[in-house]
């Protein structure tokens, strides 16, 4: 989404605002179950960089305002920080 790359669906993490709709949240959702509209961006800082730029999030949750990002860069960045891992952190917690 952020840098309009294409890549599977499997490889992008879903984004999901959570909020009042005065300021939101954007939360991961990469167990893709959470309810209502999603995003979806590559798993990579710099992509979220650029959608933050672009105000991407904006247009594709259909929300206005300034997202709150910080739970999502950190999910970002923990995933990408660990990327010599094979994927199975899923049941870390937090
Ligand atoms: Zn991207």
């Amino acid at each position: 989404m952020g840098c309009r790359r294409r890549a599977p669906a499997g490889e992008l993490l879903r984004v999901i605002a959570v909020g009042d709709g005065v300021d939101y949240n954007l939360r991961p959702d990469p167990a893709r179950k959470l309810p209502g509209r999603g995003a979806h961006l590559h798993p990579d800082p710099a992509c979220l960089a650029l959608a933050q730029r672009r105000r991407a999030f904006g247009r594709a949750l259909r929300v206005s305002g300034v997202p709150d990002t910080g739970a999502l860069a950190e999910h970002i960045n923990a995933s990408t920080s660990t990327s010599g891992n094979p994927a199975g952190r899923g049941s870390q917690a937090r």
